[in-house]
């Protein structure tokens, strides 16, 4: 079977000082991607900024004879978004791939959460893949190519205790990258989301011990690798990612009850139609969503 190569390509990674974007950069970066290697260098929570990460990542890309440029600006603004994108286009002349990875977490009950711990979630997953998708899109699109990952969470998928901001960001992220994809098709750009697990700052201390290296982000890599490759057409999916398994995770809708003229009794009445699962369909595009619901009505 022939390796998966790029060999010309240019990539830019946000959050990849550390973590899985770190690792993220390192397999692209190691087999043939030149990498632009953003991170803003903070603490968990956002707070701080150290040029350090960025640059050691670049380093060891060099060291084992790839080719890398840093970057520390930040995702959230639609300045620093400007600048990352710049630095791939000054330095390589083009950019192919966007790995939207930058994260923080300011997680709380919701009860206490405040405005600013949810403003700032969403600023950096949200805005922030926003902001870089936005900046790199005309490149794709003048091109008429690009691979877009962006990072969701099983938080999101799925909701977590105490992370009422992040899992709204992550979910928010699947509509990003819905939309993206549609957007992005006829320009032969595609954007998909990971939903992932691995060991990393993020969740060391709430992981037991013995996952660490079940959970290498390397095994997360391997398939944010596949998805940046041209081989790779999929698009507008979501995978939840980690410990060796991947799978596709799908919004679905279900057949559903119809009567018309219902009253609410008739809703209580007819709950378990309502709530069923099977045979469930999977719409790729809200008109898609919307012709079957027409469907449904005849
Ligand atoms: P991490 O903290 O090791 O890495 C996140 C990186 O993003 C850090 O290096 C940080 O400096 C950088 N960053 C934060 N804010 C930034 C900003 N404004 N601009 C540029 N860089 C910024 O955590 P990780 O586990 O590697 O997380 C990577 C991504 O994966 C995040 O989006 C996270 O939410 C997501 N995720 C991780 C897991 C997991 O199991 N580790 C699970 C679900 C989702």
């Amino acid at each position: 079977m022939s390796e998966l190569r790029f060999d010309g390509r240019v990539a830019v990674i946000t959050g990849a000082g550390q973590g899985l974007g770190r690792s993220h950069a390192l397999s692209l970066a190691e087999r043939g991607a030149k990498v632009v290697v953003n991170d803003l260098g903070g603490a968990l929570d956002g707070t701080g900024a150290s040029a350090g990460p960025a640059a050691e990542v670049v380093e060891l890309i060099r060291k084992n004879g790839g080719e890398a440029a840093v970057s520390t600006d930040d995702v959230a603004t639609p300045e620093g978004a400007q600048a990352i994108v710049r630095t791939a286009i000054d330095t390589y002349g083009r950019l192919d791939i966007v790995v939207n990875n930058a994260g923080i977490l300011r997680d709380r009950s919701f009860g206490k959460m405040s405005v600013e711990e949810f403003d700032q979630v969403l600023a950096v997953h949200v805005r922030g893949s926003f902001l870089v998708s936005r900046a790199a899109f005309p490149y794709l699109k003048e091109q008429g190519y690009g691979r877009i990952v962006n990072t969701s969470s099983p938080a999101g998928l799925f909701g977590n205790f105490g992370q009422a901001n992040y899992s709204t960001a992550k979910m928010g992220l699947v509509g990003l990258t819905k939309t993206l994809g549609i957007e992005g098709a006829r320009a032969g750009i595609t954007a998909n989301a990971i939903a992932p697990i691995a060991w990393t700052r993020m969740t060391s201390e709430i992981l037991p011990a013995e996952f660490e290296a079940r959970f290498s982000a390397e095994r997360v890599s391997a398939l944010v690798t596949f998805l940046a490759h041209e081989a790779c057409e999929t698009n507008g999916e979501v995978f939840s990612v980690g410990g060796g398994r991947i799978a596709r995770v799908f919004v679905a809708e279900g057949p559903g009850w119809r009567q018309d003229d219902h009253t609410v009794e008739d809703i209580r009445d007819n709950w378990q139609a309502i709530l069923a699962e099977q045979p469930y369909l999977t719409p790729t595009t809200l008109g898609r969503q919307a012709t079957a619901f027409m469907e449904a009505m005849l």
